[in-house]
């Protein structure tokens, strides 16, 4: 991160006690999360930028806040845990996400990963997002408004794929775009409670890890709003 970039950074802290973030930080740590660039991001990250104001002042709980549009903002616990599992096999290069809501989740990934392609089907939210990471000097993601169920074949492969809304079933255009040894996280189910699921593209096909029980918004077909 550049010097310039971490000034912006900086500023945003201002609005929240550094007191307020280091609990949040040190909680996911007791909570079994352990890696320091993911945590460190977390600690940077100014999370009351990507909510609403009025609710600026619980951006550091660990829990999923609104975002309008009937969307909520991930909760941290969960940001930080698909991102270990993501960069648990070392540094990726390329990186798609789907789901981009507020854009906190790419603002974490842009600062571990050298470049991310975000994709969302609502485009007020892709604005505000956008708005974000501009402010935050965070200049290596590309956002795509579009229908997550069909990735983004023109840019593929992905190193990594993560998917933050939960799917009746895995994609299959996210299966085609990941590239070899490629990682994708992605909740899976259509009820209220999904698994979150590591998927390995390995040399004769997937290998697929089921983890934690999860709770998302679901990944939406039809048209794009
Ligand atoms: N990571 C985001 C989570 C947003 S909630 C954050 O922390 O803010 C899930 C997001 O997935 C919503 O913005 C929703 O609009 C988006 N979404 C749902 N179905 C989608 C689809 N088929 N394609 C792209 N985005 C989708």
């Amino acid at each position: 991160m550049s010097r310039e970039q971490d000034e912006l950074m900086r500023r945003g802290i201002g609005m929240t006690s550094q007191r307020t973030r280091e609990r949040l930080i040190q909680r996911l740590y007791e909570e079994g999360l352990s890696n320091p660039h993911v945590l460190e991001a977390i600690r940077r990250t100014p999370r009351h930028l990507f909510v609403d104001e009025a609710l600026s002042h619980r951006a550091y709980e660990d829990t999923a806040l609104p975002i309008g549009h009937n969307q909520t903002i991930s909760q941290p616990y969960m940001v930080a845990r698909m991102t270990e599992l993501l960069l648990a096999a070392g540094p990726l290069d390329k990186v798609m996400e789907i789901g981009t809501g507020s854009g906190y989740q790419t603002a974490i990934l842009a600062q571990l990963v050298e470049r991310v392609f975000s994709v969302e089907r609502i485009q007020g939210l892709q604005d505000r997002a956008k708005e974000r990471l501009s402010e935050l000097n965070l200049r290596n993601v590309v956002f795509r408004w579009g229908d997550g169920w069909e990735g983004w074949s023109a840019l593929a492969p992905y190193n990594g794929i993560i998917v933050t809304a939960a799917a009746a079933e895995v994609p299959q255009a996210l299966l085609d775009q990941l590239a070899p040894e490629g990682r994708l996280v992605i909740p899976v189910g259509g009820g209220e409670v999904q698994q979150l699921m590591l998927i390995i593209r390995e040399e004769n096909g997937f290998s697929h890890h089921v983890l934690d029980a999860v709770r998302f918004v679901p990944l939406l077909s039809g048209p794009l709003a």
